[in-house]
């Protein structure tokens, strides 16, 4: 038996975030909306209809072409794919064929170990970034089944990869980084819990130190890394099994599915052949140009790569993980380099971001958009910076924040959180504190200087800890040394 090693490549599917669908104007965000309502009968492929091309969505294709380092073709045009299925009423796909939107990118990530570091920096390159339209949703309920076409016309991104990643969780960590950078550019929101990115795995076998790629088998539909990951690994292994059993791969590519709830995958059917889909480019649709100083300017113009950000962010002293989260959420970041600006102190600015206010936004079920910008949590810092609040009440103070909507200062009003400061107020404290704890102040005199302690800490019981514990400490220490 020889040495085996799996050889990955990826299909992913990525819905673009457009207003309106690839060929018509319904609304592309059908999230929750009753089923057959975002439909038109151009989407709905009636005879005579025309198709007009979602300039929003060619525009974000580029962008995300570019973003990925591929080369966007100066000309370029739609084919229609055809097959026959009920989530397709017109019976064929526009999708592109022999002329895609871009070819020949490359994708550099990282593999997380499981602390949370970087333990290895690898590539995967693209083939291909093609245009192409969603088809409708079906649901199976026993012998019948339900469509809904609120999702058929949305605007897909085909990414597909060369055969470079090594392993489930290779495949994994690459398909993360590319999430991270459609969401950058803003080409996805890539949300996978709404089917917003979907993967098809093709895997195969050959012997180590070999080139020659054998057939394949294709994992079809991943919705989730999870899946991914899962269907990888399974089929690695029964692929690895069935080498064994046949003493070699497998004869022809064939088409896969996975059962999620039973974890195993399910063969379909022999993969379908490029001939089996009767492309011909679409009569209805012009193609499409591009100008070179066009797409340049689109090039300069793109954000950082999430993955320089993050390398950016990890030479501050965050941790990796932070450094990712960051990097991936543009809210986040905006409002953690407003905090930096004014603290200038990393760690302590991303245990107030993240730690407390990403924090209590999970808790509450909210994004960062719907919690305090970056204008309320200067607001915030101030009253801390300043003393007006301590560092622990600013803590309750955020999560107020992020429950009401409220701004520091109003909570601070409200809830007569503000810091005792006034200094003939807390000497009267203190000489009453001196008072009520005579055995504190014993071992005070006694050389014990920790003593002092428990007198502060019943004048910050005693005012609910609204005094300033720095004052409060200056003044002790000089009544003590005075008597
Ligand atoms: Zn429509």
């Amino acid at each position: 038996m020889p040495e085996l090693e799996a050889v990955i490549g990826l299909e992913v599917h990525a819905q673009m975030n457009t207003k309106t669908k690839m060929f018509c104007g319904c609304d592309n965000d059908a999230f929750g909306k009753t089923p057959n309502t975002t439909v038109c009968p151009i989407c709905m492929g009636f005879p005579g209809t025309l198709p007009v091309p979602n300039k929003e969505a060619i525009a974000k294709a580029v962008r995300a072409s570019l973003a990925i380092g591929c080369a966007v073709a100066s000309e370029c045009h739609f084919d229609r794919k055809h097959y026959f299925y009920p989530d397709l009423p017109a019976g064929f796909q526009i999708s592109q064929y022999d002329f895609p939107l871009a070819k020949g990118g490359n994708v550099h990530y990282d593999i997380i170990d499981a602390s949370g570091n970087t333990s290895e920096e690898r590539s995967c390159r693209i083939t291909r970034l093609h245009m192409e339209n969603d088809a409708g949703k079906l649901s199976h309920y026993g012998n019948s089944t339900l469509c809904d076409y609120n999702r058929a016309g949305t605007p897909l991104m085909e990414i597909v990869t060369e055969p470079d990643l090594t392993s489930a969780q290779d495949a994994v960590a690459f398909a993360q980084e590319l999430r991270r950078i459609l969401i950058s550019v803003g080409a996805s929101d890539a949300d996978m819990f709404k089917g917003m990115m979907r993967f098809d795995a093709s895997i195969s076998l050959k012997e180590k130190g070999t080139k020659k790629l054998n057939p394949r088998s294709e994992i079809k539909n991943l919705n989730s890394f999870k899946a991914l990951e899962k269907a990888l690994q399974f089929e690695e292994k029964r692929l690895r099994d069935l080498w064994k059993k046949d003493n070699g791969p497998l004869k022809n590519d064939i088409t896969v599915g996975w059962l999620d709830d039973e974890e195993k995958t399910h063969v379909l059917r022999d993969k379908e052949t490029a001939g089996d889909y009767r492309y011909f480019p679409e009569p209805d649709l012009p193609p499409l140009e591009f100008d070179t100083k066009e797409l340049e300017k689109v090039r300069t113009g793109l954000p950082p790569l999430p993955r320089e950000e993050k390398k950016k962010l990890s030479s501050l002293g965050l941790t990796e993980a932070e450094a990712q989260q960051l990097s991936a959420d543009a809210d986040l970041r905006q409002i953690f380099e407003a905090v930096l600006a004014k603290l200038k102190d990393a760690k302590r600015t991303s245990g107030i971001v993240i730690t407390q206010l990403q924090g209590f936004l999970n808790a509450a079920g909210k994004t960062v958009r719907q919690g305090p910008g970056a204008q309320a949590m200067l607001d915030l810092v101030e009253a801390i910076e300043n003393g007006k609040i301590s560092g622990s009440k600013g803590k309750d103070v955020l999560e107020k924040m992020v429950e009401t909507g409220k701004s520091a200062p109003e909570i601070i009003a409200e809830e007569g959180l503000e810091q005792i400061s006034d200094e003939s107020a807390l000497e009267t404290l203190v000489e009453k504190a001196i008072a009520a704890n005579p055995k504190a102040v014993e071992s005070f005199k006694k050389g014990k200087a920790q003593a002092l302690g428990a007198i502060v800490g019943w004048i910050m019981k005693e005012t609910k800890g609204q005094a300033n514990p720095e004052k409060v400490n200056g003044i002790l220490l000089n009544k003590m040394k005075a008597n």
